[in-house]
């Protein structure tokens, strides 16, 4: 699904992500643990190209996001991804964020596009808020919509990055399920996350990430249990 091959990228002098290289099978959940600005924004970010690779290919659902042909945009219709901000359209209704993107970039009818958004309303436990303006919401409840809006383009692949960071502590849980379900249903998934029980429940993977570099990958059991690298070993003594 994913195919990262020595992706380089530099902000100015600042070179951010050095020599990743991986392959993400579909229906896998991989999540990417790291320090604070070890690069795991900008990994993900360059995955959908808001970011643009220095150096280096990446494939998404086969097809090539760095070479210059491919048209942009169409490929990232494919790959949906949710914020630690939510990043919801405040003057929409929970319905309408849902709608709006199958609506301009799909051209379905508005009843499918509805249709569809309720169906992904009652799959986040969100029936009732159909009607209501984000700013009503709680957090947990507002990054639940930005999951369903992000699904109803029918992506390939759903990047989150920090998706619970910004949330009270009492809300994390409601969109870890939401996330679980995700990926029990086979969604490929590459999860940028704090919530250590969720890459160790949930991922088939974990990546680790520091200064840039790819230090360690494997089994979220044997990473947990028996990292092999220093900076792993060091990084995992201060979060657990
Ligand atoms: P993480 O998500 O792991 O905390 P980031 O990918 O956000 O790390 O940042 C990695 C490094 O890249 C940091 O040094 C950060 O300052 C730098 N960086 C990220 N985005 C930009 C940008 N748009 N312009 C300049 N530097 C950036
Ligand atoms: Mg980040």
């Amino acid at each position: 699904m994913i195919n990262v091959e020595h992706l380089y990228k530099s902000f100015g002098k600042n070179e951010v992500l050095k020599d990743i290289s991986i392959e993400i099978k579909q229906g896998e959940v991989v999540s990417v643990i790291g320090p604070s600005g070890s690069g795991k924004s900008t990994f993900l970010r360059c995955i959908n190209l808001l970011e643009t690779p220095t150096e280096g290919n990446i494939t998404v659902a086969s097809v090539d996001l760095t070479d210059k042909k491919t048209n942009v945009t169409k490929a990232r219709e494919k790959i949906g991804m949710v914020f630690q901000h939510f990043h919801l359209f405040p003057h929409l209704t929970v319905l309408e964020n849902l709608t709006y993107a199958p609506l301009k970039v799909k051209r379905i009818s508005r009843a499918e596009a509805e249709e569809k958004g309720l169906a992904l309303l009652e799959r986040v436990g969100l029936s009732d808020k159909q009607d209501a303006y984000p700013s009503s919401l709680s957090g947990g409840q507002k990054q639940r919509v930005a999951i369903a809006r992000a699904l109803a383009m029918e992506p390939d692949l759903m990047l989150f990055d920090e998706p619970t960071s910004a949330l009270d502590p009492e809300m994390v849980k409601e969109v870890l399920d939401v996330m679980k379900d995700l990926a029990e249903s086979g969604m490929t998934m590459l999860v940028v996350t704090h919530e250590m029980g969720f890459a160790r429940e949930v991922a088939d993977r974990v990546i680790f990430l520091d200064q840039g570099l790819l230090i360690e990958e494997g089994e979220p059991h044997t990473f947990f249990n028996n990292p092999q690298s220093d900076r792993a070993k060091d990084f995992l003594d201060k979060i657990l």
